[in-house]
């Protein structure tokens, strides 16, 4: 199977070096700051390819991923803090006849704790006396604050029934890969559930699991899918 990297930054070179064990061969790389760039994502050299993999910028996911669609390549989205431009992608997705996995985290660690976060927010609910907070840690590059996970998690806690205020902090400094925690506070004790990523590959191997799975299929689908927790 054949995958292009749209990004060639820490995530894309990750996802290259690990591609052979997932049965993939890269076709070539969409990166106009990088000497690998092969083209645009209308290039004539991407005909033939199965699955793009985007880790680029905010700002970038809507000049490739739409274009990268309508021409039948199945896409795997790892960039985050990009969903304002959510909707002409979907549109693209559907007219293209081709899947999408969008995670703002592919570890499966990750998306564990979502469901555990989840339910131990439905448990808290009713506890009126506590409050809740989500703090993320990242290295200080990363663009968006707070984590598009940071997120995940409070809309996780949200949909469980959580109705209180959820109150949601980042720290951006050094080299640190990521880190989650969510907290319950009551009057006289604290709750704690953190997750911590060690290094990058637990993301990167999540995306190539996601685009193993994803070719052949139709839709719009997160990493709950691929691991099968939503069936
Ligand atoms: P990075 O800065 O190392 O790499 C980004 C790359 O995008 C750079 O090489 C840059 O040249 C390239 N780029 C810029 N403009 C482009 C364009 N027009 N077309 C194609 N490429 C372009 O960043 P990174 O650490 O690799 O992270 C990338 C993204 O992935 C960030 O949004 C980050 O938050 C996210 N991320 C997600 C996960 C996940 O599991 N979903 C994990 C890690 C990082």
């Amino acid at each position: 199977m054949k995958l292009l990297l749209v990004g060639h930054g820490k995530m894309g070179r990750l996802v290259e070096s690990l591609a052979p064990e997932f049965g993939f061969h890269v076709a070539g790389v969409i990166d106009p700051h990088s000497t690998r760039h092969g083209g645009g994502p209308d290039a004539a050299e991407w005909n033939g390819v199965d699955v793009a993999v985007d880790f680029t910028q905010p700002d970038v996911v809507r000049e490739n991923a739409p274009v990268l669609a309508r021409r039948g390549i199945n896409l795997v989205i790892g960039t985050t803090g990009w969903h304002r431009d959510e909707r002409a992608v979907r549109e693209a997705v559907d007219a293209g006849g081709v899947g999408a996995v969008v995670a703002p985290n592919f570890s499966t660690g990750v998306v564990l704790f979502e469901a555990m976060v989840a339910h131990a927010a439905a448990l808290m609910a009713p506890q009126q006396e506590f409050g809740a907070f989500v703090h993320e840690a990242h290295h200080a590059a990363k663009k968006d604050a707070p984590s598009g996970t940071g997120l995940l998690l409070k809309r996780a806690m949200e949909q469980a029934g959580f109705e209180r205020h959820i109150d949601v902090s980042s720290t951006r400094a050094g080299f640190i890969p990521g880190v989650h925690t969510v907290g319950f506070d009551g009057p006289a004790e604290t709750i704690t559930l953190t997750h911590t990523a060690r290094d990058r590959t637990g993301f990167a191997r999540g995306a190539l699991a996601a685009a193993k799975w994803v070719v052949g299929r139709r839709g719009w689908f997160t990493m709950k899918d691929v691991l099968g927790l939503n069936s």
